[in-house]
C-alpha cells in the first residue's frame, strides 16, 4: 500500500515524500482511514511504529478542508506525558503541514509562559499539549476547547501511569462531546481501557502487535551479569568499540543516570545525563547536543528519553532492565530509526531476571546471549537454546524456569531494593480537590465538571 490509497490530499502527500515517508507503517494503514471516516478510535501502538503521523495526518485533512461555517480558534488538540513528545509530535506537524496553511502550536510545562499567551493569542488551529500546562492555559481563559473537531489522547497509558489521571479526566470532560477522539496507548490496561469507556462511543479499534513493530532493523542482544562491577566492566568495553557513534544508555534511577554519565565524561567520554530533575532547557541543550554530535553517550532514565527521534543513534544500551516490556520496546526503538540498523544490548544480573521473562515473553522470543571476550560472566551458562539460559541453580525464583541463577553477589538494585523508584513511578503527585481559578480568569467555555487542582507551579 502507499499513500495515494489513503486519500490524503496532494499538499499531505508531498510532505510525506519530503519527509522521506513513500509506505503507511501499518498503524498508518490501519489507522488513517477509520480516522479519515470519522470515527472514534482506539489504536494500541508504540512509539516507534509511526503513530505520531497516523494521528496528525487525518488531524491535518480535517483542518485543510473547507468549513466556511468555522470561527478561528483550537480544532485539534493532541494531549502527550511528556514535553518531549509534545516537541516531537509539533516538529512533525509541522514537516507534515509543510505544504497547507495549518497554525499549530506546542504548550508544555518548563517553557516561558510569555511566548505561549503570544502564540495562543493568535488562535492557532491545532495545539499539542502536556497535561499541567494545557490546564493551567485553559483556567486562564486563554484556550477554549468548544471548537475542538478532533481530540488526541497520546500514550494515554502512560499519562494515567504518570498520574495525571484527573488532568487527563478533566481535559475529557471539556471537550465537546461531538468530537472525533482517538486514543492511542502502548497497551490497554484496565485504567486506559476505563478512561476509554467514558471518553468515547463505539470506538473501533486497531491494534499493532510488537511483532508488527518497526523492530526488524534492530539486532537485539543480551549480556548476563554478575554484579554492577561487572556491568561497568562490559559498558566500558562496548564503549570503546568505535562502531558505537552514538549510545543512548538506559539506568533506572536519575540519580544513577548522574552518576554514570559522571563517571564516564571523568574517563574521556562524551556523555551526559538526560532525566526528569532537570530543567527544560538543559534536558533541550542535551538533546540538541547529542543530535549534533557533541554527546556520544546518554545516560537517560525512562521519562526522559521516550518518544525520543534522533536519528544516527547506532546502540541502546540497558545498563539496567526496565520494568516493563513496553519500556523494553520503547528504549530500543530509539535506534534503527529512518530506515537504518541498530543494536539494543541488555545487561540483566540476577534480580532483572523476573523483568526479562517479563520482556521475552512480550516479544514473544528470547534475546541472543552474547559474550564479551574475557568478560565472560563468571557463573557458568549451559545448555539452552542460544548457548544462554542455564547461568546456575536457583530453585526458588519461580517463572517460566529455564533460566537459572546462583551468583550470589547482591545486584545493583534489587526489585523493591527501598532505594530511589525508577523515574516516572512519582513523577506527578496525584492531584484531587477542587481547581478554582484564583485570578478570577475567565471560566472555559466547555463543561468542566471535575476540576483537579491547580498545579502547584502555577503563579497567579
Ligand atoms: P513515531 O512512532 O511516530 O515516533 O515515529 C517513529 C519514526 O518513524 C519517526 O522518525 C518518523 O519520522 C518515522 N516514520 C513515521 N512514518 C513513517 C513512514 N511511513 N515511513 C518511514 N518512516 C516513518
Amino acid at each position: 500500500m502507499n499513500f495515494e490509497e489513503l486519500n490524503l490530499s496532494a499538499p499531505i502527500l508531498k510532505a510525506l515524500s519530503r519527509c522521506g515517508h513513500h509506505k503507511p507503517t501499518p498503524i498508518q494503514a490501519e489507522a488513517i482511514p477509520k480516522a479519515l471516516a470519522g470515527h472514534d478510535l482506539i489504536a494500541s501502538a508504540q512509539t516507534g511504529t509511526g503513530k505520531t503521523a497516523a494521528f496528525v495526518l487525518p488531524a491535518l485533512e480535517r483542518l485543510c478542508a473547507e468549513r466556511p461555517d468555522r470561527k478561528p480558534g483550537l480544532r485539534v488538540l493532541v494531549l502527550t506525558p511528556t514535553r518531549e513528545l509534545a516537541g516531537q509530535i509539533a516538529q512533525a506537524t509541522r514537516a507534515y503541514s509543510r505544504y497547507l496553511k495549518v497554525h499549530s502550536v506546542a504548550i508544555y510545562g518548563g517553557m516561558p509562559f510569555g511566548d505561549q499567551i503570544r502564540a495562543l493569542a493568535q488562535k492557532p488551529e491545532m495545539v499539542i499539549a502536556t497535561p499541567g500546562r494545557l490546564i493551567d492555559h485553559i483556567w486562564r481563559g486563554r484556550i477554549d476547547l468548544s471548537q475542538m473537531e478532533m481530540f488526541v489522547l497520546d500514550e494515554a497509558d502512560r499519562m494515567l501511569d504518570m498520574g495525571f489521571i484527573d488532568d487527563v479526566e478533566f481535559v475529557c470532560e471539556a471537550v465537546p462531546e461531538d468530537c472525533q477522539k482517538l486514543l492511542f496507548a502502548a497497551t490497554m490496561g484496565a485504567d486506559t481501557a476505563r478512561l476509554a469507556g467514558k471518553l468515547m462511543k463505539n470506538p473501533q479499534r486497531v491494534e499493532i502487535s510488537p511483532g508488527q513493530m518497526t523492530h526488524e532493523s534492530i539486532e537485539q542482544r543480551l549480556h548476563l551479569a554478575d554484579s554492577l562491577q561487572h556491568k561497568n566492566r562490559m559498558l566500558r568495553s562496548l564503549c570503546r568499540d568505535e562502531g558505537m557513534t552514538r549510545a543512548i544508555i538506559f539506568s533506572a534511577t536519575k540519580r544513577d543516570a548522574d552518576s554514570l554519565a559522571r563517571e564516564l565524561t571523568a574517563e574521556g567520554y562524551s556523555a551526559a545525563a538526560l532525566h526528569g530533575d532537570m530543567t527544560q532547557s538543559a534536558r533541550n541543550r542535551t538533546v540538541m547536543n547529542l543530535r549534533q554530535g557533541r554527546i556520544r553517550l546518554l545516560v537517560a532514565t525512562d521519562v526522559a528519553a521516550r518518544g525520543l527521534d534522533i536519528t544516527g543513534i547506532s546502540h541502546v544500551i540497558n545498563f539496567d532492565l526496565p520494568r516493563s516490556a513496553e519500556d523494553y520496546v520503547n528504549r530500543i526503538g530509539r535506534t534503527g530509526r529512518a530506515g537504518k540498523s541498530g543494536v539494543a544490548i541488555s545487561f540483566a544480573s540476577r534480580a532483572d531476571l523476573a523483568y526479562l521473562d517479563v520482556i521475552e515473553s512480550y516479544l514473544g522470543q528470547n534475546l541472543a546471549v552474547q559474550v564479551i571476550p574475557g568478560l565472560e560472566p563468571k557463573t557458568p551458562i549451559s545448555g539452552g537454546n542460544g548457548a544462554r539460559r542455564k547461568i546456575s541453580a536457583a530453585p526458588n525464583r519461580g517463572g517460566r524456569g529455564r533460566r537459572v541463577y546462583s551468583e550470589g553477589r547482591p545486584a545493583r538494585r534489587p526489585a523493591g531494593d527501598g532505594g530511589k523508584a525508577p523515574e516516572g513511578s512519582r513523577f506527578r503527585a496525584k492531584e484531587s480537590g477542587t481547581r478554582k481559578a484564583d485570578n478570577g480568569a475567565a471560566k472555559p467555555a466547555t463543561r468542566l465538571a471535575r476540576r483537579p487542582s491547580r498545579p502547584k507551579n502555577v503563579s497567579a
